[in-house]
């Protein structure tokens, strides 16, 4: 490998590194406004197939006999919402809102 290659290869992994730094506040911005934006979403039924599938409920203690104690989806981690409004997105169910105060067998605790 040459000198001007070996430049050329430090240059390139250099401008990705700062192209992914750049890009990072972006990523959070777009899952952000994804949210707001995910107010205007349907609100998630019980009887939908895959909310069946995934045993979800608008309440959690519905599944007192299912879940692990406290669990909601407040403090999934899949939760899309802000912690005080009472509907948000979820990454388990694209496309519709869960609320705050509920659960499905997906529940994956926050980190
Ligand atoms: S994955 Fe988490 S946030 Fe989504 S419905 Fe299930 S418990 Fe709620």
């Amino acid at each position: 490998m040459t000198d001007n290659n070996f430049s050329n290869d430090r240059r390139r992994l250099l401008r990705g590194a700062l192209m992914g730094v750049a890009a990072a506040p972006l990523a959070y911005m777009s899952v952000r406004g994804s949210n707001a934006l995910a107010q205007d979403m349907p609100k998630l039924s019980e009887d939908d197939p895959t909310a069946i599938a995934l045993n979800y409920v608008n309440n959690a203690a519905d599944k007192d006999d299912m879940r692990e104690p406290g669990a909601i989806c407040g403090n999934c981690r899949l939760y899309l919402g802000d912690s005080d409004a009472e509907w948000g997105g979820c990454t388990a169910f694209p496309g519709k809102l869960v609320n705050v105060n509920g659960w499905c067998s997906a529940w994956v605790a926050m980190s």
